[in-house]
């Protein structure tokens, strides 16, 4: 479903992606890893399409078609969706107004008319309530004022509505205290299935005891440098990443 190939990419002139290759089947979960600065984000950004990210080399399948040409929409359209790290506010426009705006752009893109204003309310609400979130929050303004945990809450329950082919959650985990992770690890288990496919960028092991991943992979200067099954987060907690620089040296 997934096929990175070589990808360069700088921000800002910055070379950042160095020659990055991964590949995702329909149904896997792939964890990433890796130190601070190591380009995980950027791939997450260069992936989704956001601004600021020149590619320089390499290539992106997705569903067989080449990704890079699309713009961001086109690619959310087709199934791709990055929650951020840093989600951002949107005052003024209603979480509900939203999330019906995207799922409706969703759907026109797939040959589906829009949801009614009813059957909508009916199917967030219902939604709101799987993710432990008060119906009310769907009144209120996106991310405005919201604490950590709902805004993951929040980027859940769009996952949710917009059921995506490909998700990608970055850090999703920070800030969250047990319970809050807990629901996202839920809510992500939850949409497992054979047909979509998980990243999950994480600094800590944490995540990936209720997120059991298929793989894990350590993203270090711009590349993937090392691969393995769910054993790995554990020998990353126990040594860290100092080994990365022991190995190259
Ligand atoms: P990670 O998510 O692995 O911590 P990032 O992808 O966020 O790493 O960042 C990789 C490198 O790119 C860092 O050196 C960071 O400072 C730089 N970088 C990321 N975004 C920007 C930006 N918008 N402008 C300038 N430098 C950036
Ligand atoms: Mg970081
Ligand atoms: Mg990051």
């Amino acid at each position: 479903m997934l096929s990175i190939k070589d990808l360069h990419a700088n921000v800002e002139e910055k070379s950042i992606l160095k020659g990055l290759s991964l590949d995702i089947k329909p149904g896997e979960v792939h964890a990433i890893m890796g130190p601070n600065g190591a380009g995980k984000s950027t791939l997450g950004n260069v992936l989704a399409g956001r601004e600021g990210y020149s590619v320089t080399g390499g290539s992106v399948q997705f569903n067989n078609e080449a990704l890079l040409d699309l713009d961001a929409e086109e690619r959310a359209r087709k199934g791709l969706f990055l929650a951020f790290q840093y989600p951002v506010e949107i005052p003024g426009v209603s979480n509900m107004e939203f999330l019906k705006a995207s799922v409706d752009a969703v759907r026109e893109a797939n040959g589906q008319e829009p949801y009614s204003s009813v059957d909508f309310i009916k199917l967030a609400r219902e939604k709101c309530k799987a993710v432990n979130l008060p119906a009310d929050f769907l009144k209120r303004g996106v991310n405005e004022g919201f604490s950590g945990g709902e805004k993951k809450r929040n980027e859940l329950l769009q996952m949710m509505l917009l059921e995506p082919t490909l998700c990608i959650l970055d850090e999703t985990d920070s800030g969250l205290d047990i319970d809050a992770l807990q629901v996202v690890a839920d809510g992500v288990n939850a949409l497992r299935s054979p047909e979509r496919s998980f990243i999950v960028v994480t600094h800590y092991q944490r995540l990936l005891d209720y997120i059991v991943p298929d793989y894990v992979h350590v993203l270090a200067d711009g590349k993937i440098v090392k691969s393995g099954g769910k054993e790995l987060a554990l020998e990353l907690e126990k040594d860290g990443y100092r080994w990365i620089a022991g190995e190259s040296a």
